[in-house]
């Protein structure tokens, strides 16, 4: 595994995650150090009597070492601020393709 100085790393670094665990996609990994991970989720619709598809997108900070690309599904957890828009971080894959 690679060397990780990253102090906004849950493992290496100092930061620690408190707070809720989410899963999700990732949909973007074009910023340095930051992942786009899209939440499904249903929502029910009261007056048809059917559940609605909603998604929503979260920023999160990926450390150096954990290896994760577009269209993995990553555990991510919550911590305090990191960023303007980071407010969690990835934990690890899951869910991998056996
Ligand atoms: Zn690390």
């Amino acid at each position: 595994m690679a060397e990780c100085k990253d102090k906004k790393c849950p493992v290496h670094g100092d930061t620690k995650v408190r707070g809720i665990t989410l899963q999700g996609t990732i949909v973007s990994d074009k910023m340095t150090n930051s992942v786009v991970i899209e939440r499904k989720h249903l929502v029910k619709n009261s007056k048809y009597e059917r559940f609605e598809r909603r998604k929503s997108h979260i920023t999160a900070h990926k450390p150096p070492c954990i290896d994760v690309k577009v269209g993995d599904k990553v555990e991510i957890g919550e911590t305090r601020k990191l960023s303007k828009t980071k407010s969690f971080v990835v934990l690890r894959k899951v869910g991998d393709k056996k």
